[in-house]
């Protein structure tokens, strides 16, 4: 991995100034899907992407409710410190259209030499980005993004900012002021809107990210995060992005489509391999399905997350595999002669905003190396809702729920070395120390007390 770069921000800085900018925020995720970041005046940018900001390397270890695990290696005690860079160069740094004066960067976080750190998240995405290239392969990712809006924010239960119909234009309208300010602030940030809904929940709206290469999707996920709140704030709204807002709201998923292609062939798309695939995309494919009770302590990790997986909900109760089944926690979105080719993809419903997106990343395209690299074979696809099938026939054809308790995820992680081997010791001993200390801040309370903890966290 080679040393961020530090030139160029002289003129970056020049060009942000004439834009009225005054402060720079970076911004990264930690191993809650919680952002932390530093602000320094656009003057210091320069300073900043040479020597980075000091911070605690205890940004590791903080749990989903700011409390600080201590134990894993190096984080033992309160002394060190670690630096906090632009993660993507001076051109990464862009005004946020939705916050004047203040510009927006991805940060990251390297040894107080440099050098790179073992628990700097986007480390362990460049790995895998790498390690795909390594192998001919290309991969590519974007998110779906649902998120709840409320008026009165604080209350208990929240108070929706709209009612139904669901998916219905009309519950829209009096938000249009939001909704353009939301969607041309996204634009002029760089972050490419494919679409945007009101969705099944109590004043939840849906926007889909467009596709591109995963350490760009990463850095774009932050920023959109960003962007939503600015709008919904300056419309005196409240935004939640919390995978179950309340105990009887819909989840908000933020489905994670990828797809992967060699010498320019998407691997998912029509092939002669097992189900009308590719040999090497049925394999990609049967890599997420094998690592997926691991893989989804990674994408969906939070006490949250696993309330969100109630059967019947379009939220990855089961762990199965079908074509545009939305009950799946992989549904595969073929190729059509109308779409073409490049529109095959995988989305892995068992993503939201509570797991950090490069190490989600990561894992996803660890866990497909994996299936390539273990030719590993393909089940059939389910096409019905398993929570519909009794216990025996579920056990007959194999189909197990995902993780829902904080021991069974644990375990599920610990079990897999493809997955662990991907985070590397440090990152998976935070994430370890992290997830244990959420579940015994949850242990014992009523789940609407749980839920309302983690609202307004990412
Ligand atoms: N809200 C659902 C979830 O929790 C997803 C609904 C959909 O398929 O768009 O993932
Ligand atoms: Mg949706």
């Amino acid at each position: 991995m080679s040393r961020p770069g530090t030139t160029g921000y002289g003129s970056r800085t020049r060009a942000l100034v004439d834009r009225g900018v005054v402060a720079v925020t970076m911004g990264w995720a930690d191993n809650n899907g919680v952002l932390r970041s530093r602000t320094v005046p656009v003057e210091r940018l320069a300073d900043a992407g040479r020597t980075g900001v000091g911070v605690t390397p205890l940004f590791a270890v903080f749990d989903s409710h700011d409390r600080i695990v201590f134990g894993p290696p190096g984080l033992e005690t309160p002394s060190g410190d670690v630096r906090l860079v632009p993660a993507a160069g001076p051109e990464g740094i862009v005004p946020c259209a939705g916050r004047h004066g203040l510009a927006w960067s991805p940060g990251r976080l390297v040894a107080a030499d440099g050098a790179p750190w073992p628990y700097d998240q986007r480390g362990v995405l460049e790995r895998q980005v790498a390690a795909a290239a390594e192998a001919g392969l290309t991969v590519r990712a974007g998110y779906e993004i649902e998120f709840a809006l409320y008026t009165d924010g604080d209350g208990e239960p929240p108070v929706p900012a709209f009612t139904g119909p669901v998916y219905g234009p009309n519950a829209l309208v009096g938000l249009d002021g939001f909704v353009t300010r939301l969607l041309a602030d996204l634009r002029d940030n760089g972050v490419p809107v494919g679409q945007f809904h009101a969705e099944y929940g109590p004043a939840q709206l849906e926007l889909s990210i467009g596709p591109a290469d995963p350490l760009t999707t990463a850095d774009r996920q932050l920023l959109a995060r960003q962007t939503i709140h600015a709008a919904a704030a300056a419309h005196g709204f409240r935004a939640c992005l919390s995978p179950l807002p309340t105990a009887h709201s819909a989840g908000n998923g933020w489905h994670l489509h990828s797809s992967v292609s060699r010498d320019g062939t998407n691997l998912l798309a029509r092939g002669d391999g097992r189900h009308g695939l590719t040999a090497d995309g049925a394999a990609w494919l049967a890599g997420l399905l094998r690592h997926l009770p691991a893989l989804a302590g990674v994408t969906a990790p939070s006490v949250p997350s696993l309330h969100r997986r109630r059967p019947g909900s379009f939220a990855a109760a089961y762990m199965v595999w079908g074509v545009e089944n939305r009950e799946a926690a992989l549904r595969l979105v073929p190729a059509n002669p109308r779409l073409g080719a490049a529109h095959a993809n995988v989305e892995l419903k068992a993503s939201d905003a509570s797991a950090n997106p490069y190490l989600a990343l990561a894992c996803v395209i660890g866990a497909g190396l994996a299936g390539i690299d273990e030719g590993a074979d393909l089940p059939d696809p389910v096409q019905q809702d398993p929570a519909t099938w009794s216990d025996d026939e579920r056990a007959a054809r194999g189909v197990a729920a995902l993780p829902v308790t904080p021991a069974e995820q644990a375990e599920a992680l610990a079990a897999d070395p493809v997955i662990t081997g991907v985070l590397g010791e440090h990152v998976t001993a935070a994430l370890r120390a992290v997830r244990a200390s959420d579940a015994e801040f949850a242990e014992g309370k009523p789940v609407d007390e749980v839920l309302a903890a983690f609202r307004y966290r990412y």
